[in-house]
C-alpha cells in the first residue's frame, strides 16, 4: 500500500501544489483516501495532515469514507426534477435496497446526490465510477442496478453505445449527445483546423493580436464580461518568471453546458485559442481545468494534446516561431461549483480547497504560483481564434452595440429541443423559445439560478383583476416587455444558461427552492453572510409557501438579500438571486400564499401566553409591554 501511494507521489515529484491529482490517482485506486495514506501524503509532501484532510473534504468526489464498488451519483438539479428526478431516485433506492447517501451492506453500490453534471438537455443523468448515463427513467436505474448485483462489467450496464460525433470517438465512447441546434460564426464548418497558428501568427506580433481582441470588443462569455483584450494586455505586461492561461472548463451553473460540447466537439478550437492567448501574452504555462464531472472526456483531450505536440503546434519554437515555447496540460477538478470562480480555480489548481481569494491582487497581476495568470472561458478562447482569422471588423458586424458577436446558449427545461444554440447578442427570449419549441411557457431563467427568473406571462390576456393584482409599480416589467427582453449585456447578461418552466410547474415549491437548496450546497462556507443566509432566507421560503407566512417576511427575505451580497465573491452575492427575483418578477405568487393564511391570529400577545411559565419559575418579565 505505501509503496502504491509513494508510486503516485512520485509521479507527481513529491510536489504539494499537485495535491488535487495525487489524491484524484489515490481515489481512483483505493475508492477512498484512508488515515495511513493521508499521513504518508503529508510527511512526504512536507505539510500537515489537517492541510490534506481541509482538501479532500472540500471536494464532492473525494472521501475519507470508503465507497462502494459501484458510485451512482445522480444530478439533482431542476432540469433534471423536472423529468423524473424523484422516481429514479425511487427506483434506485427500492432496487438497491439503500437510501441515498449509504452504501448497500455488502460494499457493492453507493448512492449519491450530486449539482450539476452539465446533462441539463439529456437528463435525468448520473455518473457512475466516471461513466455518464443519461436520460435515465425509472426502468433503466432498476435494470442497471440487477446488472451490478449480477455481477456486469461497467462497459456492460450502458444501454446506448454512443452518442453522436467525437462522442463515439474509441477514447470517450460515452451514451451523450452534443445536440447542437443551431449554428453560428463560432460554430460554422468554415475552420480549418490550427489554421491561425500555421499560418497568421508569423505575420502579426503579439501586441498586434491584443490590438485586434480588443477591436473585436470581445468580452469574457463566461457570465462576467470583462474585455478580453484588456485583459491579456494587462496580462502581458507583468513582471514575471513565466505567465500561465488558464482555460476555465469547470462550468457548474446548472443548466449550463456548452463547454461540454466545445471540449467534444471543438476542442481543436478552444486549444487553438490559448496557444493564441499565450502567443499575446508572452506566457509559457498552459493549464486546461476540467471539471471532474467531464472526465470521460480526459483522455480523448490528453490524445488531442499529444497530436499537436507531433505537429508542433505546442512545445518549443511553435510553428516555427523561435522562443515561442507554450504547452498545455489538463487539471481535474473534483466537484465544486465554487471553482468556476477564477482564483477559487487557481487555489484548487495548487492543490488547495477552492476558496476564493481576497482581491486585489488580482489573477493576472499574481495568479497561479504568483505568477501573472490569465483566465478565460472556453468559449471566449475559440471566439478569439474566429476573431484572430476574420478580423475585429468582421466580428463588429454581429450582435447589438454593446454586446457583439455570438452567444452560445445552453438550452434545457421544458421544450421540445433542448441543446446549444448559437445566437447572436440581441436575440429576445421569444425568439430562443420558438427556436427550442416552448409552448405553454410561464418562466425562463436566464443565466442560472444566480441569474434572472423572467416572467413571460402575456398580460394582454389578463384580465384587468389580475392585471392589478400582479401588477407592483416599482421595479416590476411588464410581462409583454419580459417576453421580449434581449440577451444582451445591458439588457439579460447570461453565461449561456437558458432553462424554460411551463405553466404546470410550482415556481416557488419546485424552481427556487431546488436553486436554494443547490447555493446551500455549493457555499465553500468561508464567509459567514453567505454559510447561514440562504438556509435561513430558504426556511423563510418555506414558511410562507407552508401557508404560515406573514407579509413581514417578504421584507425580510428583501432585506437579507441585500445583506448576502456583501458576501466575498459571486456565489454568496447571488445565492439569494432565486428568491430576490422570483420576488421581482412572481410577487404574486408570494402574496397568493401570504394572503392565503388566514388563520393567524395577529391579536396574539406572546407575552402575556407565556406569563404563567414565567411566574411559575419565578423569571420576571423583561419585555416592555407598551
Ligand atoms: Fe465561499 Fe460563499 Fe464566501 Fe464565496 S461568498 S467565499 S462561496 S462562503
Amino acid at each position: 500500500m505505501k509503496e502504491k501511494i509513494e508510486s503516485i507521489l512520485n509521479k507527481y515529484n513529491n510536489d504539494p501544489s499537485r495535491l488535487m491529482d495525487i489524491l484524484l490517482d489515490i481515489m481512483e485506486n483505493s475508492g477512498y483516501v484512508d488515515e495511513f495514506s493521508i499521513s504518508v501524503i503529508a510527511e512526504s509532501l512536507n505539510i500537515s495532515v489537517a492541510q490534506v484532510k481541509e482538501t479532500i473534504s472540500f471536494y464532492h468526489f473525494f472521501s475519507e469514507k470508503p465507497r462502494a464498488k459501484y458510485n451512482i451519483f445522480l444530478n439533482n438539479s431542476i432540469t433534471s426534477c423536472l423529468r423524473g428526478f424523484k422516481e429514479v431516485k425511487e427506483a434506485f433506492e427500492t432496487e438497491a435496497g439503500t437510501s441515498f447517501g449509504n452504501l448497500t451492506e455488502d460494499g457493492l453500490i453507493g448512492l449519491y446526490e450530486t449539482s450539476c453534471i452539465g446533462m441539463n438537455d439529456q437528463g435525468p443523468a448520473a455518473i457512475i465510477n466516471d461513466k455518464i448515463f443519461t436520460n435515465l427513467t425509472p426502468y433503466r436505474a432498476r435494470k442497471i442496478i440487477n446488472d451490478i448485483k449480477a455481477g456486469k462489467k461497467l462497459e456492460e450496464l450502458v444501454y446506448e453505445n454512443h452518442g453522436d460525433g467525437n462522442n463515439a470517438h474509441p477514447l470517450m465512447n460515452t451514451m451523450v449527445y452534443n445536440h447542437i441546434r443551431k449554428k453560428s460564426i463560432l460554430l460554422d464548418e468554415n475552420y480549418e483546423k490550427f489554421d491561425v497558428i500555421k499560418n497568421e501568427l508569423k505575420n502579426i506580433s503579439p501586441q498586434e493580436l491584443i490590438q485586434t481582441i480588443e477591436d473585436s470588443n470581445l468580452r469574457g462569455r463566461g457570465g462576467a464580461g470583462f474585455p478580453t483584450g484588456l485583459k491579456w494586455k494587462f496580462g502581458s505586461r507583468m513582471p514575471g518568471e513565466h505567465r500561465v492561461i488558464i482555460c476555465n472548463a469547470d462550468e457548474g451553473e446548472p443548466g449550463t453546458f456548452k463547454d461540454r460540447v466545445m471540449l467534444t466537439q471543438f476542442n481543436d478550437l478552444v486549444f487553438e485559442g490559448m496557444v493564441l492567448a499565450a502567443y499575446a501574452t508572452k506566457a509559457d504555462i498552459g493549464v486546461l481545468y476540467l471539471r471532474y464531472e467531464y472526465k470521460y472526456m480526459l483522455n480523448y483531450l490528453n490524445s488531442v494534446l499529444d497530436d499537436m505536440r507531433k505537429e508542433n503546434l505546442l512545445g518549443e519554437d511553435i510553428s516555427g516561431i523561435e522562443g515561442f515555447k507554450f504547452d498545455i496540460r489538463i487539471q481535474l477538478g473534483a466537484g465544486a461549483y465554487v471553482c468556476g470562480e477564477e482564483s477559487a480555480l487557481i487555489e484548487s489548481m495548487e492543490g488547495k480547497r477552492g476558496e476564493p481569494r481576497d482581491k486585489p491582487p488580482f489573477p493576472v497581476e499574481k495568479g497561479y504560483m504568483d505568477y501573472p495568470t490569465i483566465v478565460n472561458n472556453v468559449e471566449t478562447l475559440a471566439s478569439a481564434v474566429k476573431i484572430a482569422k476574420n478580423g475585429a471588423k468582421w466580428y463588429n458586424s454581429f450582435g447589438t452595440k454593446d454586446s457583439l458577436g455570438t452567444k452560445l446558449l445552453s438550452v434545457s427545461g421544458d421544450c421540445r429541443f433542448p441543446g446549444i444554440y448559437e445566437v447572436e447578442w440581441g436575440t429576445s427570449i421569444r425568439e430562443v423559445l420558438e427556436m427550442a419549441g416552448a409552448h405553454n411557457v410561464q418562466a425562463v431563467q436566464v443565466g442560472g439560478p444566480s441569474g434572472t427568473l423572467v416572467n413571460v406571462k402575456d398580460i394582454d390576456n389578463l384580465s384587468k383583476t389580475e392585471l392589478m393584482k400582479w401588477y407592483k409599480p416599482s421595479g416590476m416589467m411588464t410581462a409583454q416587455t419580459a417576453f421580449d427582453r434581449k440577451l444582451s449585456y445591458s439588457d439579460l447578461p447570461t453565461g449561456g444558461s437558458i432553462i424554460i418552466f411551463n405553466k404546470d410547474r410550482d415556481i416557488l415549491r419546485e424552481v427556487v427552492m431546488n436553486f436554494m437548496d443547490f447555493f446551500i450546497e455549493e457555499s465553500c462556507g468561508s464567509c459567514s453572510t453567505c454559510r447561514n443566509l440562504p438556509r435561513i432566507m430558504k426556511e423563510k421560503l418555506e414558511k410562507i409557501i407552508n401557508g404560515h407566512g406573514v407579509r413581514d417576511d417578504i421584507d425580510d427575505l428583501l432585506n437579507w438579500g441585500k445583506i448576502i451580497k456583501l458576501s466575498r465573491c459571486g456565489l454568496g452575492q447571488t445565492a439569494a438571486n432565486p428568491i430576490l427575483s422570483s420576488i421581482l418578477n412572481f410577487r404574486h405568487l408570494y402574496e397568493d400564499h401570504v394572503m392565503a393564511m388566514t388563520d393567524y391570529d395577529n391579536q396574539f400577545d406572546i407575552v402575556k401566553s407565556v406569563s404563567p411559565a414565567n411566574s411559575f419559575v419565578g423569571r420576571k418579565f423583561i419585555h416592555n409591554h407598551s
